[in-house]
């Protein structure tokens, strides 16, 4: 069965990355999204991207810590404009709003966040975003960034809001994509909104180094511990696991190629 990793960060370490990827191919993990965010995240995703050109997509972008006064975000666009020029990427990635771990700079993670949305509509990419304790403030910057309607605007990563707002980011043309987050006992509300996705806007991801899915809990997560996650959102989902697989892995191809 081949799967689609839509979601992987990578560490710096050639070795350590090398031998993440090829434990990966083993188990079945046809292709994967390296992700960045980070000067550091968007080195270590592009040094996925050398070890493994095939297998590996990319997106690079600056995240929700890099958000600094109007300045400092300046700087972040034009690297990141740097990075989109001198790279093939995929997706604009990974942006969006932490109003749980930093709710005292909602407003300039706001600012970075509308601007690469802008970036993403002037490159023709989709965006990889993560949103958590910021639902209002997603749509109203989703809504303000005009975007250009003929395609998919891109993936909601490792999802864990309510069903309700899964319906409203699918409205907005948004895939959603399940992390190892839906094996865990207490993520009822994730397994919920799983359900309410129609299978065509479903995309699996690891997240990994964070969040290992049940059975690997207390490990460091890695690509090839999807498996678990597909396995286990197929019995959610009642579609045989080379399905889902298979499904998802077409949604993603769709989306990021
Ligand atoms: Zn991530």
């Amino acid at each position: 069965m081949d799967i689609y990793d839509t979601h992987a960060h990578f560490s710096e370490d050639r070795e350590k990355t090398a031998s993440t990827l090829a434990r990966a191919r083993a188990a079945g993990v046809a292709r994967l999204m390296a992700v960045g965010g980070s000067p550091e995240l968007n080195r270590a995703a592009l040094l996925a991207q050398t070890l493994a050109p095939d297998a590996t997509r990319l997106a690079l972008g600056a995240d929700r810590d890099q958000a600094g006064d109007a300045s400092a975000n300046d700087a972040t666009m034009e690297a990141v404009r740097a990075l989109h020029s001198a790279h093939a990427c995929a997706a604009v990635g990974e942006i969006g709003l932490d109003f749980h771990y930093s709710p005292d700079t909602a407003r300039s993670q706001c600012d970075l966040f509308a601007r690469q949305l802008a970036l993403a509509d002037e490159l023709a990419l989709p965006v990889v975003i993560h949103t958590r304790e910021a639902d209002d403030a997603t749509l109203g910057v989703l809504d303000e960034v005009p975007w250009r309607a003929d395609a998919p605007r891109g993936v909601i990563h490792c999802f864990t809001g309510s069903p309700a707002f899964a319906r409203q980011l699918l409205d907005r043309n948004f895939l959603i994509s399940i992390s190892g987050i839906v094996t865990f006992r207490a993520a009822d509300n994730v397994r919920e909104s799983a359900r309410v996705v129609p299978i065509d806007r479903l995309l699996v991801e690891t997240d990994s180094p964070f969040l290992a899915p049940v059975p690997m809990r207390g490990n460091e997560n890695e690509p090839a511990f999807i498996v678990h996650t597909v396995k286990f959102l197929a019995d959610l989902l009642s579609v045989p696991a080379e399905e889902l697989a298979a499904r998802t892995f077409a949604n993603a191809v769709a989306l990021f190629g």
